[in-house]
């Protein structure tokens, strides 16, 4: 037999298979019409988007889209090059300076993503001759980081701060420049870091801690600074990373930071240099949304809470099996048919609920998911409409 370079692929060309069956595939998903933050025509059909990660709802928001078209007509499409290069425009260094404030610390980059500013952090930061502790859940993007630097990369036990301290107790002199890495909240089923417990074990071992707040900013804490906030640990914390994709409606990422050093590091990475800025108009969107953020941010957070406990209660009611916490980020778990999840999937896009299908290796057991996440433009009429699609289909999710 003849050795094909496609051969490795067989895993995703047999789940096209088994997706051709069905008449819309959960992992090609076309938004043929976006009608508002909520609701788009799907597969010909109306239907309400329950898997964006559009916490606060601010795609939609006329004075984002105002600022976005005021950059585009006065900055152009696009900024053509690197920030090292010609890409850093006045814009760039006022969202720095706007994060910087927001978070009260002193150092902030700003990248063209979420996922740039994990590879630019950890494939950075970290050295040779140092460690990096991540939690097993982490999201692709920190994991990948850490595959594109040279530090040594040790895994501790999801959500297990004893796991943690026992693995920087055997680095020895190395955990103090080691970095530990968790999530605000985890974007699978929605669960938070212990976090007070996470930096008492830090600060024994005089580590550095990084929290990746893409799920968190806007949805926890007094002033929506993420579960760093809430938890009361901002003094402890080294890196927040984050995201202009989820509650601020755009794209891009950042890193702040409490060493002024961070600063140093930021013509070292690589991710940061060697790929486009944000363009302009993405720029403009996400500071006007930063600063709805800080203004309408607790009444914004109200409602997404309101329909976060509102999806939560109204699917446990059913038996189901689900994150161990009320959250934005809402999961059901089915079973390891690869084959019943999908049909799950597709019957509730037949009855106008899209969420995202979830299957193993994306996630984190070997289970399959039905992940919803909400937003706080969602009224409670469509959360009681996706209530009522899942609890049509109660049956058969239980059954799997
Ligand atoms: N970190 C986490 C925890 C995420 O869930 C995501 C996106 N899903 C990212 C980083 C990457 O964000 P972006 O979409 O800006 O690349």
């Amino acid at each position: 037999m003849t050795r094909s370079i496609f051969d490795k692929f067989q895993y995703y060309a047999n789940l096209r298979e088994d997706v051709a069956r069905l008449d819309a595939n959960p992992f090609n998903v076309v938004v043929e019409q976006v009608l508002s933050e909520t609701e788009a025509i799907v597969n010909g059909r109306r239907t309400i988007l329950a898997g964006t990660n559009n916490y606060l709802g601010l795609t939609f928001d006329p004075r984002c889209i105002a600022a976005g078209r005021k950059a585009l007509e006065e900055e152009g499409t696009g900024t053509t090059g690197s920030r090292m290069a010609n890409g850093t425009y006045a814009g760039h260094l006022a969202l720095e300076r706007e994060l910087a404030e927001f978070f009260g610390l002193p150092a902030s980059i700003v990248f063209s993503t979420g996922y740039i500013a994990n590879l630019g952090i950890l494939s950075t930061i970290p050295g040779a001759s140092d460690a990096i502790l991540l939690d097993a859940d982490s999201h692709a993007s920190i994991y990948d980081g850490c595959r594109l630097g040279n530090a040594e990369v040790i895994r501790f036990r999801h959500n297990d701060p004893a796991d943690l301290d026992k693995r920087l107790r055997r680095l020895g002199d190395k955990a103090e420049s080691a970095l530990v890495v968790v999530e605000g909240i985890y974007s699978m089923i929605g669960d938070q870091a212990p976090l007070q417990e996470i930096v008492e074990v830090k600060r024994r071992h005089g580590a550095y801690l990084m929290v990746d707040e893409a799920h968190s900013l806007g949805v926890l804490g007094e002033r929506g600074r993420g579960l760093v906030e809430q938890a009361g640990v901002e003094e402890d914390v080294d890196f927040i990373v984050g995201t202009f994709s989820k509650s601020l409606g755009a794209i891009g990422g950042f890193c702040v930071s409490r060493w002024q050093e961070l600063e140093h590091a930021r013509y070292a990475m690589r991710p940061y240099i060697f790929t486009a800025s944000s363009s302009p108009s993405i720029i403009a969107s996400t500071r006007v949304a930063l600063s709805i953020l800080r203004e309408q941010g607790p009444e914004l957070r109200k409602r997404l809470w309101d329909n976060a406990h509102r999806l939560y209660q109204g699917l446990k009611a059913f038996g189901f099996r689900m994150g161990p916490e009320s959250s934005p980020v809402v999961a059901v778990t089915l079973g390891r048919s690869k084959d019943s999840a999908l049909k799950v999937w597709h019957d509730l896009l037949d009855k106008g609920v899209y969420v995202n299908l979830v299957m193993p290796p994306a996630s984190p057991t070997t289970e399959c998911l039905l992940r919803c996440s909400l937003s706080a433009a969602h009224s409670a009429a469509q959360i009681d409409a996706v209530v009522d699609a899942f609890g049509a289909l109660s049956g058969r999710i239980l059954e799997n």
